[in-house]
């Protein structure tokens, strides 16, 4: 295999923001439900802005959040509802004569599900794992692997850059909605870019990106073409 494609997961392979998603079912229905959310969606607005680093954001998220174990497991069977569309074709279609794999920023604990239904093996997966304070449903998410390079900023650089080397593959693709996906490419970790719009469309990573996808037809042409 001489090229590997890595695809981001949340608006990409998925179509939604897979923490976003378990928080708001979590706080539907929990005491003071509507105060954290709009707790959590000022720290979301900060990390837009630039004025809050991805690991800071992720702390004050998983802090407000609240999730249970159980919480975890209810959104991550609702998220193998959520794919977008066309994309489970796709990568089959890609697998044929690529190496492809998914790198997140959010949590394995969530997504692997929606990503086994993708056809993604455990392997192929590369995304933060949470901590619990305990055993049984009930426990609550304390924190996140802090060693996982993902839980950083500039992490996926560097996930991209050693999975390009072990898969010894000569030509790295990476696809993503999101500014850290770009600065994979930026940093030089993958050689080619395509910013993807199909669940939303970043005019900041649109400005930037040497090639785009406004949808799932589109993204085929470019990665099959
Ligand atoms: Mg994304």
């Amino acid at each position: 295999m001489t090229r590997l494609i890595v695809f981001d997961v949340d608006s990409t392979l998925l179509a939604v923001e897979s923490l976003d998603f378990a928080v708001e079912r979590a706080l539907a229905g929990a005491p003071d439900g509507a105060g954290r959310a709009a707790r959590l969606s000022a720290i979301t607005d900060q990390g837009m802005a630039g004025a809050l680093n991805f690991r800071a954001s992720l702390e004050q998220r998983i802090a407000i959040a609240g999730l249970t174990r159980g919480a975890v497991e209810e959104a991550r069977e609702a998220l193998r509802t959520k794919l977008t569309p066309g994309m489970a074709g796709l990568l089959a279609r890609l697998r044929e004569d690529a190496r492809v794999m998914a790198v997140s920023g959010g949590f394995v604990d969530l997504i692997a599900p929606a990503l086994t239904d993708l056809g993604f093996v455990p392997g192929d997966i590369h995304a933060n794992s949470f901590i619990y304070d305990g055993a049984g449903l009930q426990a609550g998410v304390s924190g996140f692997d802090r060693d996982n390079p993902l839980s950083r900023s500039g992490g996926k650089a560097v996930v991209v850059r050693a999975l390009k080397a072990r898969s010894g593959a000569v030509h790295a693709i990476m696809v993503g909605d999101g500014m850290t996906d770009h600065e994979a490419y930026a940093a030089g970790a993958a050689d080619a870019f395509i910013g993807f719009g199909g669940v939303t469309e970043r005019a900041a990573v649109r400005a930037k990106a040497p090639a785009w996808a406004q949808d799932v037809p589109a993204l085929a042409r470019l990665l099959t073409g």
